[in-house]
């Protein structure tokens, strides 16, 4: 699984001449680490060893070649995650209070019915759907608390 998780990460960097330097290894293993996306601080929180200059410069680079993906939900610090491709499809939950973003999974069941009432909103259009994201907004439990 981890070795699959490599080569991807491999081809993806390759396909862009992008090298798997140690910087960007240790990136990529902080947001594995990581229990949900993370903002660049708790990133560095997570690899104390990480140079912000050179983190946040990869961090772009591997956006772009679809290793990583940021997330931009309000004006608070942008998140980032590994790309979907690379892991499993999920969605978030998000505190409109505290800004706390939590990766949750549906049952296989209710994406069905979701890609099936998609396609069907869709098919008026002509459009065909590849993928969806939705993101659930509300309060966390701590701010509930
Ligand atoms: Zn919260
Ligand atoms: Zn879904």
């Amino acid at each position: 699984m981890v070795a699959d998780l490599e080569r991807s990460i491999l081809q993806r960097l390759d396909a862009v001449d992008l090298r798997y330097t140690t910087g960007r290894r240790a990136i990529v293993d902080g947001l594995r680490k990581a229990n949900g996306p993370v903002t660049l601080p708790e990133l560095l929180q997570l690899v104390p060893d990480l140079a912000q200059s050179s983190a946040y410069r990869n961090l772009a680079l591997m956006e772009e070649a679809g290793v990583v993906r940021r997330l931009v939900h309000s004006n608070d610090h942008a998140r980032y995650e590994l790309a979907e491709a690379l892991t499993e499809h999920h969605h978030h939950l998000i505190c409109d209070s505290c800004g706390i973003v939590r990766d949750v999974q549906f049952d296989a069941r209710l994406e069905r019915t979701l890609d099936k009432a998609f396609d069907e909103a869709a098919a008026s259009e002509g459009f065909t759907i590849a993928r969806h994201v939705i993101d659930l907004f509300g309060t966390c439990a701590d701010c509930a608390g």
